[in-house]
This record gives C-alpha cells, sequence and structure tokens, in this order.
C-alpha cells in the first residue's frame, strides 16, 4: 500500500474531485515510492475560493499577531524538523545528513518575516501644513506560489513567509516530483494558529495547475521558481491579466578563481559550488573562469577534490541521486553534447554505478576542459553536477566572460586583492556575488536574476515590497 499525497485546502487534506492519481518513483531505486494527486482546473478553483475567503480575515489581523503565529509555525517546524526532513529526503534523494540545515533555513524565513512584520509601514510624506499625505502597503490578496522539486521546504518558506506576513493569503503548488513536506508545512500552519485557508497546497501537474492558477481572476500575484520556459509560458497567460509575477528562473553562473586567492579554498568551494545538491541548485557555480597561468594547476586540485567525493544513498553521502529520472536522463545527454563539441572530460562524465547504487538515478561529477564560452556546454543550464572550466586572461576578460550569457543569477569570486573583487563584484551582471566561498547567502540576503534568470527579489526585507501594494492618501487638511 503506497502512501497518497492529496492537496491540503481550508485548512484539511482534499482529495482531488477528478483527475486521479500519478506514480511518484524513488530517486535512490527508480522503484514506486508513493502515489501523488493529479488534481484538475476545478480543484484549483475550489482552493482559490478557500484562500479569498481566508483573506478577508487574516489581511486585518493585527500585524504583531500575524507575525506571532508565524513565530510559532517556525517553532514547530524544528519540533518537527526530523520527519519533515525525512520527507524531503525521500523525495529528493538529498543526504540525510543535510536536512537538519535545511529544516534550521525553512523555520528561519518564517521567525525572520514574522518579527519584520512588526516594523514594516508606510511613510509620512511632508507636503507643508495644509496636508496629511502617507503611504501605506497594502496586501495583494491570493498569491499563488509555484516551485520546482530541488529545494522543497525552505524555497518554500522564503516566497510564502512574507506572503502571509504581510495579510496576503497563498495557494501554492509545488513539483508532482516532491509535494509531500509542502502539503506537511500547510498542516503545521493550521497548528500554529493560522486561519484555515490561508495556507493552502494544491497537488499537480504543473501544465495543469499552474496555467489554472494564473488565469483564475482571483489569484491577484504569482511568485514562480523554476525553468524559463515555464516562466515565459506563465508570463504569456499573465500578460493578458495584467498580473504582476515574481520570476526566480534558471542559471549559469560565472564562477571567477583568480591567481591571487587562497587555491585550497577555492578548489574546496568550487567543487561544492557545481555538486552541492547533486548540481540541482539554481545558483550552482557551473562556468568555473580560471586565470589562465593556474589553469592545469587549478585543475588538478578540482579532480583531486571531486575523487574524495562520495556519491550515493547513504545518510552521510555527499552527494544523492538526481531527482527526477527526466533530469538523469536530461544530464547524459549533455555528456554526449560534450564529446560533440570536443570538450576534454578531467573527471567523471558519466553515470555512477556500483554495487551500492543499485538503479538508482546517480551522476558521477564531472569537470571538462577546453570549452570555450560560446559552446552549448557553457551556455546552457545543465542543472547536474557538470562545471565547465574556461580560462581568462585578466580582470576585464573575465569580467566579459561571466557576463557573456542570457542567464544572471549568481556568481563567485575568488581572490585576496580587496580593491579588484569591489571593482568585479560592481561589474558583474548577477542577483547575488558571493566571493571567498560559494554558499546560498541567508534569509535577509535578497535573491534573484538580472536577464533570462527573472525579474522581483525574494529574501530579505525588499521580499516584502513584492507582496504588497503601495498606495498614497493624500489629505488636504
Ligand atoms: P519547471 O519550470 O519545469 O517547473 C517548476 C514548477 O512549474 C513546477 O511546479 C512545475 O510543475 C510547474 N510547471 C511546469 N510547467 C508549467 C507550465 N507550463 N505552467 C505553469 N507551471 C508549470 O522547473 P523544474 O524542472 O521543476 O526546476 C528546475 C528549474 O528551476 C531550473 O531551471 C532551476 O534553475 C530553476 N530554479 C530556480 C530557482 C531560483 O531561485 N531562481 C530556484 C530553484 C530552481
Amino acid at each position: 500500500m503506497f502512501q497518497k499525497i492529496e492537496s491540503f485546502v481550508g485548512g484539511e487534506a482534499t482529495p482531488a474531485v477528478e483527475g486521479g492519481f500519478g506514480e511518484k518513483l524513488d530517486p535512490r531505486t527508480g522503484s514506486k515510492l508513493e502515489e501523488v494527486a493529479y488534481s484538475s482546473a476545478a480543484d484549483v478553483g475550489k482552493a482559490i475560493d478557500n484562500a479569498a475567503e481566508a483573506f478577508e480575515l487574516w489581511r486585518d489581523v493585527r500585524p504583531s499577531e500575524r507575525g506571532r503565529a508565524l513565530v510559532e509555525l517556525g517553532r514547530l517546524i524544528r519540533a518537527n524538523g526530523e520527519r519533515l526532513g525525512e520527507i524531503e529526503s525521500r523525495e529528493t534523494g538529498k543526504p540525510g545528513h543535510e536536512m537538519p540545515a535545511l529544516i534550521d533555513l525553512t523555520a528561519q524565513f518564517f521567525e525572520f518575516y514574522g518579527g519584520v512584520v512588526n516594523v514594516m509601514d508606510g511613510d509620512i510624506i511632508n507636503q507643508g501644513p495644509d496636508y496629511h499625505v502617507y503611504t501605506r502597503r497594502d496586501p495583494f490578496g491570493v498569491i499563488g506560489v509555484i516551485l520546482p522539486w530541488n529545494a522543497p521546504l525552505h524555497q518554500a518558506a522564503r516566497a510564502i513567509a512574507p506572503a502571509l506576513a504581510v495579510g496576503n493569503t497563498v495557494l501554492a503548488k509545488r513539483s508532482e516530483h516532491t509535494p509531500g513536506s509542502l502539503v506537511e508545512l500547510a498542516r503545521l500552519a493550521v497548528q500554529a494558529g493560522l486561519p484555515a485557508g490561508a495556507f493552502n497546497v494544491i497537488v499537480g501537474k504543473g501544465s495543469v495547475i499552474g496555467p489554472a492558477m494564473v488565469e483564475h481572476p482571483k489569484i491577484q500575484k504569482i511568485s514562480f521558481t523554476g525553468s524559463v520556459r515555464a516562466g515565459q509560458e506563465l508570463g504569456r497567460i499573465a500578460a493578458d491579466r495584467i498580473l504582476p509575477l515574481t520570476l526566480e528562473l534558471g542559471g549559469k553562473s560565472a564562477n571567477i578563481v583568480f591567481d591571487d586567492s587562497d587555491l585550497d579554498a577555492a578548489a574546496k568551494g568550487s567543487v561544492r559550488a557545481f555538486t552541492w545538491n547533486s548540481g540541482q541548485w539554481c545558483c550552482a557555480g557551473t562556468r568555473l573562469l580560471v586565470q589562465e597561468n593556474i589553469h592545469d594547476e587549478f585543475v588538478q586540485r578540482l579532480v583531486k577534490e571531486v575523487k574524495a567525493l562520495r556519491v550515493g544513498p547513504e545518510h552521510d553521502a555527499t552527494s544523492g541521486p538526481i531527482t527526477t529520472a527526466a533530469q538523469f536522463k536530461k544530464i547524459q545527454e549533455y555528456f554526449d553534447v560534450a564529446e560533440k563539441e570536443g570538450l576534454s572530460c578531467a573527471v567523471g562524465g558519466k553515470v555512477a554505478s556500483g554495487g551500492h547504487l543499485g538503479s538508482g538515478w546517480y551522476i558521477e561529477p564531472t569537470v571538462y576542459t577546453g570549452a570555450t564560452n560560446d559552446g552549448t556546454m557553457a551556455r546552457e543550464e545543465i542543472f547536474g553536477p557538470v562545471v565547465i572550466v574556461i580560462p581568462f586572461k585578466d580582470e576585464a576578460d573575465a569580467v566579459r566572460l561571466a557576463n557573456d550569457s542570457e542567464f544572471g543569477l549568481a556568481a563567485g569570486i575568488w581572490s585576496r586583492d580587496i580593491g579588484r573583487v569591489h571593482r568585479v563584484a560592481a561589474r558583474l551582471e548577477a542577483g547575488r556575488i558571493v566571493v571567498n566561498e560559494y554558499g546560498g547567502g541567508f534569509v535577509q540576503t535578497p535573491c534573484g536574476g538580472f536577464k533570462n534568470s527573472g525579474y522581483g527579489r525574494e529574501q530579505g526585507i525588499d521580499a516584502l515590497s513584492h507582496y504588497t501594494q503601495l498606495k498614497s492618501i493624500i489629505i488636504r487638511l
């Protein structure tokens, strides 16, 4: 008997009115793991009605009380962390040892926005003694949150927490490959004191649920995280409704290593940049730009670091499997592209196999050299543990290569020269620049893209302005 994952609407588990169930496969074995409801547009309509009704109540709850409920949700996430972590690890294949940090991050989003909402307000604009002029920030209403499969809990929290904090209600849709933990999060929200219907989850296929959400007149804003392709499709429908979107899309982020950097730290950090979460990371540093005079030595260091990684199903593995069968296949197709384009494979370049890996979807972390920045491997997002190393001459050349991409999500800089760090950071066309490490930033730091990586920002205080509408009130005294 397999577990059935169903929508959570109006404060309770809600079976789909039509649509049946689809099979969700286990990335560690390739066999059936659970059954996922394939909800229909009619289910979306019902869920949105619930969210719209809850909005009438939630919008008028005092900010301090809304904040208290969100902080309580943060506490419940920590208290239920082990169970939430098990669900996420089971559905995604993430190594178990990574889950406590991700649960902590998820809780932090609710704690941060639960606190910040107490100090978020409009402004008084002085227009002399004859006027009283002020601004206020009003919630939109029902926010649709559409999410991919690579980071189920904290990615959901970073959109849902600020949306709820300022008085919106939410209908969230996670990829059909990893819906389980989001349903649990919505259940905990009710326990935390949010009104039933404030935080709803619809389970189903993106191609059905996504358009139904964007077309629905009661949805007032969409926060979408996913591929450029799906973002464009949603954008076309949204244009007809003048529906505001936050788009968090893909990346092919440059990670720049200068010859004056700490090469040990840079090699370790650059490997993490493209192998964390088996490379299924929007900000992954997958175009590694290395100053030409240290190129060969640096590649040797990379290969050594990669060979020390342990890919597998174990709790303490450094990398787990690829989460979906389609993505597993897509990465292998890029190995063929690399061969056709004449790249040299320094390490990896194939499916990881061996006794303990069975028929799981494992890929060997892979380093390619001999690439130019205009080849397919350097231009397209692969979304797997594959890095392309490209040499550069000097600072100007590094900036030119880094910016020569249709994407602009993140970038890394490794250098001990602080002047250079600031100069390069100022010129890079990317929404997040990390220096002398390659990590995911903080709950408090905005995240979002330049160019085709999207627009709008999640995380940080700035995200609140994307979940509210600014209104001016001008009173003649
Ligand atoms: P995807 O675009 O296929 O799916 C994302 C979500 O959209 C899923 O819930 C999916 O069911 C839904 N969807 C799919 N087709 C749709 C359509 N036509 N209309 C509406 N919704 C639709 O992306 P994915 O393969 O699940 O995720 C990988 C992509 O997400 C990568 O490109 C990655 O870079 C990106 N991503 C971006 C960020 C970020 O913060 N910028 C974070 C994580 C992942």
